[in-house]
């Protein structure tokens, strides 16, 4: 984590900004508070931004309209789809107007038109579908699939051919909890052909680097902002992109602390882009931000808030803990530390989870 003490909004230092969408900009059908205007201040600013998700079912104008619908700036070249990048990936392998069996929803199908190609569904041509017919197969989440769409897809690939998967998150999170995602699905056909596919979505690079192509900016200049540290962050690493962590989703600072992840930037909500970023600064065996002061003593966090928020005795602390693992201590060890640190954001009255 960095050290350095920015007196700029955070988000001058960059030139483009990769931005996640559930748990950032919308939960559900509403707006994350403030986070429309933040991104409308942004893009004021002249910084651009691309919406990028890992969702391959959906269409990206109907994104953009659910999220100009909520005030923030799109328009559908700003969405990136992973069913976009699996598209242009098997367009740079394959000839234009190639087959690809499209195993997904409309999200799929779309982004293989629009990429040049001819998809194919499973259902209606299984029939007919041979290697010789197909070229690769595009694997990402429809909910219309049926099982005979997946016999269609392992006959396929048994012979072989190119396969591409928008996503591998293993759930889906729905109302009730979480239901199985295109990881599942995918896991479900490497258990029948004993390969498994190249998957482009987040946190592998390709969607990173079809936004940096959408945007016109250089990984050094662009960053990526996301709620979740396992696709989000650590896709941002692999791609060489600084990430901003917003804790407007759905993972804590314990989670940061079990991963091997580190954000560049932890933010309670968008607006702070628009902020100078107060960074941890070490002090005397431990870790000051703002008022904040927070050392680790043995499993426990010693905090000395002062007038400082919960944002800053978060930095603090989890520079504190981040240090620790760094160097070698076992998350277990940390848990409890990093526990402290998650009941202080839920029980905070300005949290904004
Ligand atoms: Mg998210």
């Amino acid at each position: 984590m960095d050290t350095e003490t920015l007196t700029q909004p955070l988000v001058a230092g960059y030139d483009g900004v990769v931005c996640d969408l559930d748990g950032v900009v919308y939960r559900g059908a509403d707006a994350v508070p403030g986070a429309p205007k933040a991104l409308q201040d942004i893009v004021a600013r002249g910084i651009r931004v691309v919406y990028a998700t890992n969702n391959a079912s959906r269409v990206p104008t109907e994104v953009a309209t659910q999220i100009a619908g909520l005030g923030a700036p799109a328009t559908a070249s700003d969405v990136l789809s992973s069913a976009q990048a699996g598209a242009a990936r098997l367009a740079t392998d394959l000839p234009p107007g190639a087959a690809v069996l499209a195993l997904g929803g409309e999200g799929v199908v779309e982004a293989l038109r629009d990429a040049g190609l001819v998809p194919v569904a499973a259902a209606r041509d299984h029939a007919r579908s041979g290697p010789d017919e197909v070229a690769a197969v595009l694997q990402g989440f429809g909910k219309e699939l049926r099982v005979r769409d997946f016999e269609t897809a392992a006959r396929l690939l048994s012979s072989g051919l190119p396969w591409v998967a928008t996503n591998d998150d293993a759930t889906l999170p729905l109302p009730w909890g979480q239901s199985p995602g295109n990881g599942a699905y995918i896991e479900l056909l490497v258990a029948v052909l004993g390969r498994r596919p190249h998957v482009v979505g987040k946190p592998h690079p390709p969607l990173y680097g079809l936004a940096l192509e959408r945007l016109g900016t250089v990984a050094a200049r662009t960053l990526a902002v996301g709620d979740r540290i396992g696709t989000d962050i650590v896709g941002a690493e692999a791609t060489g992109l600084d990430s901003a962590w917003v804790l407007t989703g759905v993972d804590r600072p314990s989670d940061v602390v079990a991963s091997e992840s580190s954000p560049t930037y932890v933010i309670a909500s968008l607006a702070e882009l628009l902020m100078p970023y107060a960074a941890p600064v070490a002090d005397a065996g431990g870790w000051r931000c703002g008022a904040a002061r927070v050392a680790l003593d043995g499993e426990d966090l010693v905090i000395e808030r002062g007038s400082a928020g919960p944002i800053e005795v978060v930095r603090a602390g989890l520079a504190a803990l981040l240090t620790s693992r760094d160097e070698g201590v076992p998350s277990a060890h940390l848990r409890r530390a990093a526990a402290t640190l998650d009941r202080l954001l839920d029980d905070s009255p300005t949290s904004t989870r």
